[in-house]
């Protein structure tokens, strides 16, 4: 390696808001623009790096780019597709995202390395989840000041590289140091004011009005969602409660109305435990007023998420009831109510054989315990997405829905669902849910993606304390992990029981049973599909962390193997891993006879 050069300008950015970011990015389009229009050679291109943790605002500065550039229309985030291609006044732009690649390699066998090649504008996401790549002309780091939150304030880092010999920066730097650096304390003045402008929810450019471009509705028991997408960084909302009839009215301001939005009322469902009716209407010149009629009260919670994985931004209405349910109350009125629908027969304990026919089996545990069975992702969060369009939130919700039902069937075992239908659980509410009903075993289902599809087989992980088993784990958990990111999680809004707490007791005892648990689930596993690894392995993941029950996640089969999501969409393999998972489980039972509860307290 030759020595590098000291980068030609280096400058960081305190209290990046929305509004600075897009300046620094408008201001570093016409920078590009100008550079690759007076290249020496016109087969080199410019690459950028933007590095930063997930929802630091990466894709958000590469929007703003792209738009500076004439990029109209929707600029979708490439992370499930690794790139997007762009073209405006004869320069292509490349947008990639390595997030999701577990191979750093990948990346030079498929026609990726071609793109990267070509004399075009690279925008890279994730750049350090690709090896080898060759070093960027600017290097963006974004993240957080403090704090970890989607309104917080961002520090930007920008270093750009003198390529004399290709690409000359200098005579185009004067501009771009004009637009953005303060001359004297005057300028950077005015900036910080125009970010408190903006933050204070004055739109700075009254002219444009904010689009609406997707509305989706998720109705559920715990809550009901309503997520509005549009293209605006900094909606200004207003809401409030009427009576006589209750109703919850949401003025969305500079906005006009269409057919995006029109759509939600269509969208709601007779069923929707909150929702009677719902009206939409330009209520002034340039505000749009959302009235919900409701059926009970409601306790609202409104908030903004920025632009992340294959969303714009989003707003976010959820009405939770006026008064909290208790997961437990409702889980043991249901359960009772089962049980006098078909009374089960409580036997004697006894050792039989795990994979005997369920008809002859008897109870394998001397008490009572409850399975939280946890269907990962749900609503918003798709989980990952099939060639042929499967959803992993769907066929995950299926498999634990048929793995109840055996459980149910067994002496002295119920299982409890973390989420029964299809909507957003936080990762956090997923760990409460399961410790309020006392659950004995965790076991998250899920069925994921893979970079390369050939990938195959299925697999199971338990929490890590220290590091993850293998960088593969590691990456799995991160993808887990983000699900609260992608599902739509209120960060500002506290938690009446404090799942931080959770983090700081020791899960020693907890991981010993969970690899237990695991090798039993993974033996039947084994007999229905391959396994991607023979042993448990252990990462990070944040579902697996209540420190008193044994967990476990199962990743039934990736999705992104064409074989494997038509197994995983066919009913029959579905009740075949439901069938391996409940002899898993009565094998682990077995061989670790449940503690009585009494002696667990
Ligand atoms: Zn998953």
């Amino acid at each position: 390696m030759s020595q590098k050069p000291p980068p030609l300008l280096q400058h960081e950015f305190a209290a990046v808001d929305e509004a600075l970011s897009a300046q620094i990015a408008r201001a570093t389009a016409t920078l590009v623009q100008a550079t690759m229009a007076h290249r020496t050679d016109p087969s080199a291109g410019i690459r950028i790096t933007l590095e930063g943790g997930l929802g630091a605002g990466k894709t958000t500065w590469v929007r703003s780019f792209l738009q500076a550039l004439g990029i109209t229309g929707r600029i979708k985030s490439p992370s499930f597709s690794v790139v997007e291609s762009y073209e405006a006044d004869g320069l292509q732009m490349h947008h990639f995202d390595f997030y999701r690649q577990a191979d750093p390699a990948a990346w030079q066998g498929g026609g990726l390395r071609d793109l990267l090649s070509e004399p075009a504008i690279h925008l890279i996401e994730w750049p350090q989840r690709a090896r080898g790549l060759t070093p960027a002309h600017i290097q963006i780091h974004i993240n957080w000041a403090d704090n970890i939150d989607a309104q917080a304030p961002r520090c930007l880092r920008i270093s750009i590289n003198d390529c004399a010999d290709t690409i000359n920066f200098r005579p185009h730097l004067q501009a771009w140091r004009d637009a953005l650096l303060p001359k004297s304390g005057e300028r950077r003045q005015l900036m910080l004011s125009l970010g408190v402008v903006l933050l204070l929810g004055v739109r700075s450019a009254p002219s444009s009005a904010a689009k609406m471009l997707a509305v989706r509705i998720w109705p559920a028991k715990d809550y009901t969602r309503i997520t509005i997408e549009h293209d605006t960084e900094g909606l200004v909302y207003k809401t409030q409660r009427l009576e006589n009839p209750l109703r919850f009215v949401l003025d969305i301001e500079g906005a006009l109305l269409n057919d995006a939005l029109r759509e939600l009322i269509a969208r709601v469902t007779t069923n929707d435990p909150y929702i009677k009716t719902v009206r939409v209407g330009q209520y002034q010149p340039r505000v749009i007023r959302i009235v919900f009629e409701l059926k009970q009260d409601i306790q609202p919670q409104v908030f903004s998420l920025p632009a992340i994985a294959q969303y714009q931004n989003r707003l976010v209405l959820d009405l939770y009831p006026a008064t909290e349910q208790d997961p437990l109350m409702s889980f043991l009125a249901t359960y009772e109510k089962e049980r006098a629908i078909s009374p089960s027969v409580t036997r004697a304990p006894d050792m039989t054989d795990p994979s005997a026919p369920r008809e002859i089996r008897q109870a394998v545990v001397n008490r009572l315990v409850t399975i939280a069975l946890d269907a990962g992702h749900g609503g918003e969060d798709p989980g990952a997405i099939g060639k042929r369009g499967t959803y992993e939130k769907d066929i995950v919700l299926s498999i634990a829905r048929r793995l109840k039902k055996l459980i149910d069937q067994e002496p002295n075992m119920r299982a409890y669902l973390t989420r029964d239908g299809d909507y957003f659980v936080p990762l956090h509410t997923r760990v409460q849910k399961a410790r309020r009903v006392q659950a004995d075993l965790f076991v998250s289902i899920h069925a994921d993606a893979w970079v390369s599809p050939t990938a195959r087989g299925s697999s199971v992980y338990a929490l890590s304390e220290k590091g993850a088993s293998s960088s593969a784990a590691r990456w799995m958990a991160n993808k887990e992990n983000s699900a609260d990111l992608i599902g739509g999680l209120n960060i500002r809004h506290k938690d009446r029981t404090v799942a931080e707490t959770l983090l700081d007791m020791s899960t020693t005892a907890q991981i010993k049973d969970s690899l237990k648990l695991g090798q039993s689930v993974l033996k039947e596993i084994g007999g229905i599909n391959a396994l991607h690894k023979a042993k448990v392995e252990q990462a990070g993941f944040a579902v697996l962390r209540a420190p008193e029950i044994p967990s476990i996640l199962v990743e039934t089969a990736f999705i992104s193997n064409p074989d494997e999501e038509l197994r995983l969409k066919d009913e029959a393999y579905q009740d075949q891993m439901a069938v391996a998972l409940t002899a898993g489980i009565r094998r682990y039972f077995l061989a670790n006879p449940p503690l009585s509860k009494s002696k667990m307290m």
